[in-house]
């Protein structure tokens, strides 16, 4: 089988490590040439915007997926009626807009914070009497890792963080603004649906950022009950099931006072996921490309304990990483950049103890790109 990915970044690349296992191979389309699939695929070097060039891609192909939510949802549509393409575009849609999103949890009854839209000043004033201070405001589309967001902590604020995000009013774009949840911990669920509208749920992954990125997840979240998994299930799997999607999907989930509130959607792969390369009977990758592909779905099958730590800005030498007692090293093959994700280590331990004494094993070594957050 041959498979198109939109999007040549290191998502894609452990999609097609993961299908080349399987025997598929891949055409992916990314305007950078330097993209970290270029040496196991074949690149397609155009402009998203160029939605002319789709049939030119789509030749040959048997299935198109993603592993960028930020494609154009038209570029997604064209495809769409040349070869089976998945997710779809209005599963893309949703996700891509902050509000749609939040308004389809609501509407399946789904916890989410206490949300407003956001179109103008008058609103961002109106939206804190509503969503209460302090706030967390957010632009609706084109946000990630933090960026585009800007937290109000007091009504002398709501002017700043107006300039802020619209660069002193020139430009101004749709936001919301949520009020600040006091979080125990942030999780996430990774589940996948199949075309005949089967799922499979990997266990909930506890997240730790920093700056906006994602820095350690480990996997199951410790202490997380069978009741907060299977909350956490039947909010992804509504959503899955109402948008009528098809591959894996993530839900960013805050946990507060033992319950569940969603927070985003990721309609592809997840960094939150890449645990599951190592843990896992089938990877998060694999079970995509096997749920795109109109495969039966494999089991998570997870074992053990794991943890994923980031490499973020540059790889420390190999001869380093490569003598880290238990550690899965797995880089993307990018060039240096600060806040980029350039690779990251799993472990996978039979113990939650054995995995903090890797964890903390990696902490002594103070190599570049790696800062394990405290749990605490
Ligand atoms: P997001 O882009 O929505 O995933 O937000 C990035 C990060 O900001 C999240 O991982 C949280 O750490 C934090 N955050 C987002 N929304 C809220 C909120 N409503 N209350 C508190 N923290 C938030």
């Amino acid at each position: 089988m041959k498979i198109g990915i939109l999007g040549g970044g290191q998502l894609g690349r452990m999609l097609a490590l993961a299908g080349h296992r399987l025997g598929m191979s891949f055409r992916v389309w990314e305007p950078n040439p330097d993209a970290g699939t270029r040496l196991i695929s074949e690149t397609f070097a155009r402009p998203f915007e160029d939605a002319d060039a789709a049939l030119a891609f789509a030749r040959g192909l048997d299935a198109v997926t993603l592993e960028w939510e930020n494609i154009p949802a038209e570029l997604v549509a064209r495809l769409a009626s040349l070869v089976p393409t998945r997710p779809g575009a209005e599963a893309l849609s949703t996700a891509q807009d902050r509000w749609s999103e939040k308004s389809l949890f609501q509407s399946l009854g789904i916890a989410v914070p206490p949300v407003a839209k956001v179109d103008s000043l008058g609103d961002l004033h109106a939206a804190a009497a509503k969503v209460g201070l302090p706030m967390v405001v957010k632009t609706r589309r084109m946000g990630y890792d933090g960026k585009g967001q800007a937290v109000v902590r007091s009504a002398a604020e709501i002017d700043g963080a107006w300039s802020e995000l619209t660069d002193n009013g020139r430009r101004v774009v749709p936001m919301i603004a949520e009020g600040f949840v006091r979080f125990t911990r942030e999780l996430s669920i990774i589940g996948v649906r199949a075309l005949d509208g089967g799922m499979r749920f990997y266990p909930l992954t506890e997240n730790h950022h920093r700056a906006g990125i994602l820095r350690l997840s480990i996997s199951p979240a410790p202490g997380a009950s069978a009741a907060l998994q299977s909350q956490a299930e039947r909010a992804l799997g509504e959503v899955m099931t109402s948008l009528g999607y098809v591959g894996v999907m993530a839900m960013e989930l805050f946990e507060v006072d033992g319950q569940l509130m969603a927070n985003e959607i990721a309609p592809r792969v997840h960094n939150s996921g890449h645990w599951t390369i190592d843990a896992c009977a089938t990877s998060q990758f694999e079970n995509h490309l096997r749920a795109v592909t109109g495969l039966p779905l494999g089991e998570p099958g997870a074992t053990g304990f794991s943890a994923m730590v980031n490499i973020v800005g540059s790889m420390p030498a190999l001869s380093e990483l490569t003598g880290v007692n238990g550690a899965r090293v797995h880089s993307y093959d990018k060039s240096p950049r600060p806040g980029r994700k350039v690779g990251h280590v799993n472990f996978v331990e039979p113990t939650f103890e054995a995995l903090q004494a890797r964890l903390a094993d990696l902490q002594t070594k103070n190599l570049p790109g790696i800062e394990i957050p405290s749990r605490s």
